[in-house]
């Protein structure tokens, strides 16, 4: 095996195309320069369409982690109450984060692997009038389960006042988003899933419902203070040092996305998401989610014939093909396959006929290439050829 070889298909951090790579070793600048507010003329207007809104899409430096602190911080305070649609490790993480900061948590818990249904959400609120945000998970990394981010928004605005903060790091970039249309109040994501580029960047966008609410909140904060972004940003700069390398990365990730068209990436998520589970469907491999609730960008398998860490083990150190186990109640349970960003439908067939062999050497009875020729016919007839 070649030992600088690495398929890196874990739901991030993800591959880094090579022109992104390319463009992130141009030398520094200075950040109070004309040259860095003409990088963020270039690159704000292009995030908007990708969000799907018309406000600014703010960039902080820090992981996805930081965007979402910052989204609970600048809406809510100590004391507030919110509700949390908890279906895996990162609704989890929202619960932390409120915990942290003495906010009140009301929590609805699905059990992973499956999607949230709007009618839980619905008659929750109905009977919780104080609730003042609810916290919500595009894409359930942990567990590749989507939850109906839009039909969530319906039943949220028609039963309360509340406003609605959505994780969308594992989707925003992959999956069609309409945060206006919609009716998202806060949506964030971060750079190192969809938008194929090294993790430290975190990217929010606010209604402006959402402004009003962070305008007048005075919980204190300093680095995460939504506001000083805002007002930055209106005169093409930043409150404190971008991250610059990123920047150059993100400049070409959207020349990039811009040359493919959002619907054509879009549709190549569907694509690969299909193939994935058509191939585990034909090996006899039961997928950890239902179709309906499947996310295009993280697939996850749940063997019961095998130990998924002891094919993941087989996968790394025979191809240097990285997947990721499961987390929390999950560990040692499931295998998840990102295929997010810098991913196509080849490298999916490239993944399937890789586990098809290390079923093999695992001592599986299979037979070899069902899997890698379910998920042929699925791109033929795609008609993406
Ligand atoms: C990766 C991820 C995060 C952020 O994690 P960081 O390690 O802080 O970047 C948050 N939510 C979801 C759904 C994720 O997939």
């Amino acid at each position: 095996m070649l030992s600088d070889q690495q398929m890196l298909r874990i739901p991030g951090p993800t591959p880094i195309p090579p022109s992104v790579q390319r463009a992130m070793s141009q030398p520094m600048i200075g950040h109070r320069d004309r040259d860095t507010k003409e990088l963020l003329r270039k690159i704000k207007p292009k995030l908007k369409p990708i969000f799907g809104t018309v406000q600014n899409v703010e960039i902080l430096a820090g992981s996805g982690t930081a965007g979402l602190e910052a989204a609970v911080i600048n809406t809510v305070q100590p004391g507030d109450e919110v509700l949390v649609i908890v279906t895996g490790a990162f609704g989890e993480r929202f619960v932390q984060i409120c915990n942290a900061y003495n906010i009140i948590t009301h929590q609805i818990h699905v059990s992973w692997g499956d999607a949230v249904t709007p009618e839980k959400v619905e008659s929750y609120l109905q009977s919780h009038p104080s609730i003042k945000a609810v916290m919500a998970t595009f894409c359930e990394t942990s567990t590749g389960v989507l939850n109906p981010i839009q039909q969530l928004a319906k039943v949220i605005h028609q039963s309360s006042e509340a406003l609605y903060i959505v994780d969308g790091v594992s989707s925003i970039g992959a999956i069609e988003a309409n945060m206006d249309a919609w009716g998202i109040d806060i949506l964030v994501t971060g750079s190192q899933k969809a938008f194929m580029l090294p993790p430290g960047l975190t990217f929010i966008a606010a209604s402006s419902r959402a402004w009003e609410k962070i305008e007048a909140n005075d919980q204190s904060r300093y680095y995460f203070d939504l506001r000083k972004y805002h007002h930055s940003s209106l005169l093409d700069s930043t409150p404190f040092t971008p991250s610059l390398t990123l920047l150059y990365g993100l400049e070409q990730v959207i020349k990039l996305l811009d040359q493919e068209g959002l619907a054509n990436v879009f549709g190549r998520h569907d694509l690969m998401m299909k193939m994935m589970r058509a191939a585990f469907h034909n090996l006899g491999i039961p997928l950890l989610t239902s179709e309906k609730a499947a996310s295009p960008t993280v697939t996850a398998i749940k063997p019961n014939t095998f130990q998924a860490d002891e094919l993941r083990k087989v996968l790394k150190d025979t191809f240097g093909l990285v997947t990721a186990g499961g987390q929390g109640e999950l560990k040692g349970k499931i295998i998840r396959i990102g295929h997010m960003g810098y991913c196509s439908p080849t490298d999916i067939l490239q993944v399937i006929s890789s586990i098809e062999i290390g079923l093999k050497m695992i001592g599986m009875d299979i037979t070899l290439g069902k899997g890698t020729q379910a998920a042929q016919k699925i791109f033929l007839r795609s008609g993406k050829h």
